[in-house]
C-alpha cells in the first residue's frame, strides 16, 4: 500500500531524515519508535504531504509516485493527503463545532459527500467508539480520552486508504489512555492500515506487525515486534528499551 525510499528532509542545516525507508502493506500495523527528536513525527507528516521531504520517493495506494528530487505539485500533494487520515497528539477538534459536525466536516467540505450521507457514517462510527449519545456535546464537554476517540472517527470518517497516528495517546492523563489504545487495537483487529508514532511500547508490541527503531533520522532496526523488544540486534536499541520497559 506504501513504499518510501531514502525519505530525507532537512530545516535549515539539521538533516532530521537522513534516508528513510518505510513499505506498508494493506492491513498492516506499523510502528515508528525511537529517542525524541529521532524524525518519528517527520517522517509521518511526509507521508501525507504536511512535510515535503527534500529527496527520496514516496507511492501510496496507487496514486502518483512522487519524486522529491523535483517540485511537488499541489495536485500531486493533494493525490498524496486523499489517500491517509492523521490522528494527531492534540486531537485539534473546532471547538465550535459539535462532535457531529467536527466528524462530518471533513466528508463533506473536502470529500464532497452529501450531508445525509456524511450524517449517517458519522453517527454509525461514534456508535461504533461508544460515543453516539455524545453527538450534540461540543468538545470541551468531553474527557480528553473522548475528544480523541471523536478525532480517531474525524479520521475514519474520511474513508482513508490509510490511517496515520502521531502519538495519539502522549498528551492524555495516563487513566485515559486505555480508552484510545483499546479503539486502535479495534482497528488494527478490523484491517485498518496503520503507521503509528508512539511511546506506548506494549501497545506497539502487541498490535504492531512490524516495528521501526528510528535513531538520529534513519532507520537504525527494525523487525518483528518479538525480535526488536526481546532480541534487538543494536546496542542503541537495547538502551532506548531498557530506559523506557
Ligand atoms: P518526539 O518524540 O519528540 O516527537 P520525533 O522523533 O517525532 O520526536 P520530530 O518531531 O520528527 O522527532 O523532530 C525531529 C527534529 O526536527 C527535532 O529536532 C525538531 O526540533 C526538528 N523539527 C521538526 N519540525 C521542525 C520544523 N518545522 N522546523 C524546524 N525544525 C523542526
Amino acid at each position: 500500500l506504501l513504499t518510501a525510499r531514502g525519505i530525507r528532509k532537512a530545516f535549515g542545516d539539521h538533516e532530521v531524515l537522513r534516508g528513510v525507508d518505510l513499505d506498508v502493506r494493506r492491513g498492516q500495523v506499523v510502528a515508528l519508535i525511537g529517542p525524541s527528536g529521532s524524525g518519528k513525527t517527520t517522517m509521518l507528516r511526509s507521508l501525507n504531504g504536511l512535510e515535503t521531504p527534500s529527496a527520496g520517493t514516496l507511492e501510496v495506494s496507487g496514486g502518483p509516485a512522487l519524486d522529491f528530487s523535483r517540485p511537488v505539485t499541489q495536485r500531486e500533494r493533494h493525490a498524496l493527503r486523499d489517500r491517509s487520515a492523521m490522528v494527531f497528539q492534540q486531537h485539534n477538534l473546532f471547538p465550535h463545532m459539535t462532535v457531529l459536525q467536527n466528524v462530518m466536516e471533513g466528508p463533506v467540505q473536502v470529500r464532497r459527500v452529501p450531508r445525509a450521507q456524511a450524517q449517517q457514517r458519522a453517527l454509525e462510527l461514534l456508535d461504533r467508539v461508544g460515543l453516539a449519545d455524545k453527538r450534540d456535546a461540543y468538545p470541551r464537554q468531553l474527557s480528553g480520552g473522548q475528544q480523541q476517540r471523536v478525532g480517531i472517527v474525524r479520521a475514519l470518517a474520511l474513508s482513508p486508504d490509510l490511517l496515520l497516528f502521531d502519538e495519539p495517546t502522549s498528551a492524555l492523563d495516563p487513566e485515559l489512555v486505555g480508552e484510545v489504545l483499546t479503539v486502535m487495537k479495534e482497528l488494527a483487529e478490523e484491517g485498518w492500515t496503520m503507521v503509528v508514532v508512539t511511546h506506548e511500547l506494549s501497545f506497539a508490541r502487541a498490535v504492531a506487525d512490524e516495528v521501526l527503531f528510528l535513531d538520529g533520522g534513519v532507520v537504525l532496526e527494525r523487525g518483528a515486534p518479538a525480535q526488536i523488544f526481546s532480541a534487538p540486534r543494536e546496542e542503541r536499541t537495547r538502551q532506548f528499551l531498557h530506559r523506557l520497559l
